[in-house]
């Protein structure tokens, strides 16, 4: 038994399944489920909410989620081998657990999941910017998800709710303030996990907000800030100008001195100058 349920401990269910992390696989294990429990209970009210959970693992955040009342989760993970361990956790919670063996990045999960829906995981370091930066940008808004509860490297989730003009401003903080609430909710100390990774991490809540703070197009708002923040030390002017010939104009259409560096403009002005350029090439 261990406290939230009656499972077993983690580290038995480890020790049964031979589920040795594996640094491929961004595998650093979170075994006290009180913790689990608690980076759940961030998520907000599970009890009215489909939960997608990417890489459940040996299954610590899963329960913690199922534990708290999470109406279902829908767990994708890549290693088969820890199947077995998450099939246990769905016998103990018939009907609310579902697992998807496969990777997510190439999986689609709306086919599985009943809004509203709610994301929450310990990501794996490999694919998680990649999967919070496609969870951020699709065209239209508000989007399949109402939060997104998101165990990071600190470092990662301080790029995430950095302001303007400090050095962890960039693309992630762009994209994810311009339509949503960011902060963080929980740091954790590298022995939280097994195996302990070298660095602290940090659980941030992303809320989605009903509409953008600012109107953009997503897809060249995205495109704006890679090209900006990709040399953050030019000026705006030589670091943008392969977007477009007339490039000062339209920074200065809008309202952004040419001789500005990415991390100075907010995210208002970063989504003028992406107007500008969408009705440039129009
Ligand atoms: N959720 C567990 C926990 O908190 O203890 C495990 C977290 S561990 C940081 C990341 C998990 O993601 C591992 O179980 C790993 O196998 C899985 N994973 C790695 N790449 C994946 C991918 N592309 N798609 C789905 N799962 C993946």
């Amino acid at each position: 038994m261990s406290g939230i349920d009656n499972l077993p401990p983690l580290r038995e269910v480890i020790a049964t399944h031979d589920l040795r992390a594996k640094k491929q696989l961004g595998q650093n294990f979170l075994l006290d489920l009180n913790l689990t429990a608690k980076i759940a209970r961030q998520a907000g009210d599970l009890s009215g909410s489909d939960i997608l959970e990417i890489g459940p693992g040996p299954g610590g955040l899963t329960r913690g989620l199922l534990a708290e009342g999470a109406r279902r989760v829908l767990a994708i993970e890549k290693d088969a081998r820890a199947l077995p361990a998450l099939a246990q956790i769905a016998d103990a919670y018939p009907g609310r657990l579902q697992v998807i063996h496969g990777d997510a990045l190439e999986i689609d999960p709306l086919a599985h999941l009943s809004p509203p829906i709610r994301i929450a995981a310990n990501l794996p370091y490999n694919v998680g910017t990649e999967l919070l930066i496609r969870w951020l940008t699709p065209p239209a808004w508000p989007p399949f998800w109402e939060s997104l509860t998101l165990m990071f490297q600190r470092e990662v989730a301080e790029r995430i709710t950095a302001q303007p003009g400090s050095k962890a401003y960039g693309r992630l903080a762009v994209l994810a303030q311009w339509r949503c609430e960011a902060r963080v909710v929980m740091t954790l100390p590298p022995e939280a996990f097994v195996p302990a990774p070298k660095v602290h991490s940090a659980v941030v809540q992303i809320t989605a907000l009903p509409a953008p703070r600012f109107e953009a197009d997503a897809a060249t708002l995205s495109e704006v800030v890679a090209a900006a923040f990709n040399q953050r030390r030019k000026m705006l002017r030589s670091a943008l100008k392969s977007l477009h010939p007339r490039i000062e104009t339209l920074l200065a259409d809008a309202g952004i001195p040419a001789t500005a560096r990415a991390e100075e403009i907010d995210v208002a002005r970063f989504c003028a100058l992406a107007r500008a350029l969408r009705a440039a090439r129009s």
